[in-house]
């Protein structure tokens, strides 16, 4: 998709700190991080949103579940780890291509913070 930052990113046409890649999933560091480890794990196809996940694109939010599993196990992550995705504008999403952050390496409440 035209001017989509996360498009950009995952092609690499701007710069990011790659954490790992695949065929389908692009994983970099969050430039302005709220835990001491705070990736966005993103698909390489453009997806609005968690509100547009249907049949023929599910396998791909399964596979980046794999991979936060990996990148978990590959990290120590063994204290916990949290996972979030924005969907929308009351919730906070501010990049409009389907991202999920990765946090880990504090403590964190719930429901907020
Ligand atoms: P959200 O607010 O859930 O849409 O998350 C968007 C995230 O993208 C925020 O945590 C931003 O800090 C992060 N972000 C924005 N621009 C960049 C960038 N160029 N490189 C890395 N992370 C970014
Ligand atoms: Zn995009």
């Amino acid at each position: 998709m035209e001017d989509c930052l996360f498009c950009k990113i995952a092609a690499g046409e701007i710069p990011s700190k790659k954490i790992y890649e695949d065929d389908l999933v692009y994983v970099f560091e969050d430039i302005a991080p709220t835990a001491p480890i705070h990736y966005l794990l993103i698909p390489k196809t453009h997806i609005k949103s968690a509100a547009e996940v249907a049949a023929e694109n599910s396998a791909l939010v399964g596979h980046i579940f794999e991979v936060i599993a990996k990148l978990a196990k590959d990290l120590k992550l063994d204290d916990g780890f949290r996972v979030v995705t924005n969907c929308g504008d009351s919730a906070g999403q501010t990049v409009k291509h389907l991202h999920f952050h990765l946090l880990a390496g504090r403590e964190f409440g719930w429901p907020a913070g």
